[in-house]
This record gives C-alpha cells, structure tokens and sequence, in this order.
C-alpha cells in the first residue's frame, strides 16, 4: 500500500542500510534527499539513484546544523563497523550526540517525525538473553567500543528528551547485526569479512574460538520494519528491537560462507577483541505484535544474495580498496 507523498530526509543514505532506505522510499513514491559525508558511504551505493528527478545526493556533515524542510527523517548516519567507528572514536561520539542534536532541532523546527537507528550495542555484553527492550544493558563506559555504545544511549537519550520536552514525534529502532549487498568489503563486519576473505582464498578471520553468537538479518527485511515502524501511530516511540532471532556460532558462519561460495580457504583463529560480546539475539515480541512484522529472509538465501554481490564487486574492484 502507497502512503502520501512526501518529503524525507534519510542522513547516512549514501552507505549500506540507508542506500537501501533511499531505494525503498522513492519505490513508495516519495521524494528523498540523501544526505552523507561519505566517511564509509560512497556515490557508487547511490549512483544509480541519481537520474530519478525525486531523489536529491548532498554531502553534508550532521555535526553541522543542516536547514531543510522535511516531513520525516531517517537518521542513519553514523559509522557502524567497529573499524571505522573507532579510527576517529571523538567523531563517532560527535555524530551521535551533536549530529542527533541537530536533526532533533531540525524535526522541532518543521514538525516532521524522526527515526532513529540505534543498535543492540545498547546492550553491550548483555547478562540477559535474548535481550528484551526493557533490558537497561551492560556497557563499558570508557572502553574502545564506549565511542559508538555510550554514543547510541546519548542518542536514545536525545531523542526521548525531546520527546518529553518539545513534544516531538520520535520512533526509536534498536537494529541488530544485519548484512547484505552494498555493506562495505573493509569494513571488518564479519559477514562482508568472510564473504570477501573466502572469494579471494584468503584465510577465514575467526575471532576467539568462534563459538560467540550473532542474530544475523538480512536488509530486505529490515528496511521493511523501518517503513512499518515509521507508518506507526504516534503514540508509539520504542525503542523496538529490530533484527532476526535465528542464532548461530560465528563459526557457524564462517562455515557456512566457505560452503556457499566453493573456497578452499581455511579457517584461522585470531585474538577476540576487547569487550566482543559473548552472544546476542534480539527478542523481537515487541516488534512483531506492534509491526506484525517477522523477517522471512533465511540465512542461507540471504548470504547467497550477498555472495553474488561481492562477487560482482570483486570482478570489477578485484583489490576491493
Ligand atoms: P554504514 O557505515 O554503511 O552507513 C553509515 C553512513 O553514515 C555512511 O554512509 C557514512 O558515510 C555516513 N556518516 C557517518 N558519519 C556521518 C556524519 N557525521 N554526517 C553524515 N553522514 C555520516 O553503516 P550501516 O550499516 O548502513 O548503518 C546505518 C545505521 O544503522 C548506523 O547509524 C548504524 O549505527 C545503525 N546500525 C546498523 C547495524 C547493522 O548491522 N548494519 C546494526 C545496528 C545499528
Ligand atoms: N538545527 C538544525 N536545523 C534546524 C534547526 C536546528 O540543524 O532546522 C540545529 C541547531 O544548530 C541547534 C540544534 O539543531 O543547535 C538543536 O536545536 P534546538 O532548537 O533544539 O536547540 P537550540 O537552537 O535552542 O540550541
Ligand atoms: N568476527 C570474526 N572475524 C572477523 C570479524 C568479526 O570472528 O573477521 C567476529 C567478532 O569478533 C564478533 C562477530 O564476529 O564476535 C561479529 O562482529 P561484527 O564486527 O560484524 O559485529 P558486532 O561485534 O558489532 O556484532
């Protein structure tokens, strides 16, 4: 079903889940304007977007005011990976804080309703699983992932402030790991890692001895819930747990890659890294009675999907910089 035309800004639209955010809404009919620094997004997620006349790219930081008129807002933009997230860990914590400040000013200004993507990071190494959303978390304020964690708390904290405050129309979505095409080849995020490592017979990175846990789901599906999420009435805010429950080994995963994609290579063991949590799996009851939403996109299908992509990029980028 097509709701309204309307207006909407989608910040961090030029990398991975917002390309895909940007893709969906112009498909619904509505115009979009893409904003991005491009610190991990890139024109190449967006380029084939740029001929529609509803569909508007400018590189903008969002730890600098930005003065548009909008009906809603996604607000997406922030490195994900740790990688990225912790090569410069003061702007992650700025485009959290300052850049959520801004577009909360920017949706108290012209009344337009905001979203916000936080993360399962919230959490942090949680004692409670599968984590609900009442859980309150366990996360380690000055360690090297306190950059993005206690960022997206700030984040959460923002928005409900504002809430309270200025009345604003928030929705608030907690997004556990999700992968497919468009994820960036460096990023060091596991899937896009070993999809990557595997077509190039390189040997499979496997952190600590593989057996912590991640829910993996795959974009489609959560572009989806973003749009139900975004469609709810106003009373609703969230935060709502995002993502799929099926939960596997990272060597699961590692496993399953080398299958998919016919390699040769071999697994290799590696430090885990500080404060990696143990396990994760989201509780997604909330979500599925207030969206009636459920991802339906199995692993297998999914990385198959994702494989097709990095193998085109390979094909094309054969050194993946
Ligand atoms: P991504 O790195 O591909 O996308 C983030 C985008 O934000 C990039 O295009 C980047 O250039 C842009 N950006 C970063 N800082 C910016 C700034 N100051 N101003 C303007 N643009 C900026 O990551 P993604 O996986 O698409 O993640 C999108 C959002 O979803 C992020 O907020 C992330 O925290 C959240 N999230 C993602 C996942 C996941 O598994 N993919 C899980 C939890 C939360
Ligand atoms: N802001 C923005 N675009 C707007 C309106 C506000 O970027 O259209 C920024 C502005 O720079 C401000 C921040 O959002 O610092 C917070 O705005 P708010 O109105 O909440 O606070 P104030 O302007 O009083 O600091
Ligand atoms: N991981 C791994 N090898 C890699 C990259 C990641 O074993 O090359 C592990 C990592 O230690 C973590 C899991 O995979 O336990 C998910 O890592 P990712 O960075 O994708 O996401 P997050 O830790 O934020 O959930």
């Amino acid at each position: 079903m097509k709701s309204s035309r309307k207006k909407i800004l989608v910040t961090g639209g030029a990398g991975f889940l917002g390309s895909h955010l940007c893709e969906r809404l112009l498909r619904d009919g509505h115009d979009v304007l893409c904003v991005d620094n491009f610190f991990t997004g890139s024109k190449d997620n967006v380029v084939h977007l740029l001929g529609n006349p509803r569909f508007e790219l400018m590189r903008h930081d969002i730890t600098f005011p930005l003065y548009v008129e909008v009906d809603d807002i996604y607000n997406l933009a922030c490195p994900a990976s740790p990688v990225h997230y912790q090569h410069d860990p003061v702007q992650t914590t700025k485009t959290c804080v300052h850049g959520t400040i801004n577009m909360l000013g920017l949706a108290k200004r012209v009344g337009a309703r905001i979203f916000q993507a936080s993360t399962s990071e919230v959490y942090g190494d949680p004692e409670v699983h599968p984590q609900p959303e009442g859980y309150v978390g366990r996360v380690n304020p000055i360690g090297p992932r306190a950059c993005y964690d206690e960022g997206k708390r700030c984040a959460e904290t923002l928005f409900f402030d504002y809430r309270r405050q200025h009345g604003l129309n928030i929705r608030v979505a907690r997004i556990f790991n999700t992968y497919g095409p468009r994820m960036h080849p460096n990023d060091g995020r596991v899937v896009s890692n070993f999809i990557v490592q595997a077509l190039k017979g390189e040997p499979i990175t496997l952190f600590g001895d593989g057996r912590q846990t991640r829910s993996f789901c795959y974009v489609d599906d959560m572009i989806e819930a973003f749009i139900r999420l975004m469609r709810t009435s106003d009373d609703v805010t969230g935060p709502v747990n995002l993502g799929n429950p099926a939960e596997f080994t990272i060597r699961a995963l590692a496993e399953n890659v080398v299958r998919l994609t016919r390699s040769a290579s071999a697994l290799e063991f590696r430090p885990l890294p500080e404060d990696d949590p143990r396990q994760r799996q989201p509780d997604i009851g909330l979500a599925k009675a207030l969206l009636g939403w459920s991802p339906s996109t199995e692993l297998e299908d999914g990385l198959r999907r994702t494989i097709v992509y990095f193998e085109a990029l390979l094909r094309e980028r054969p050194t993946c910089s």
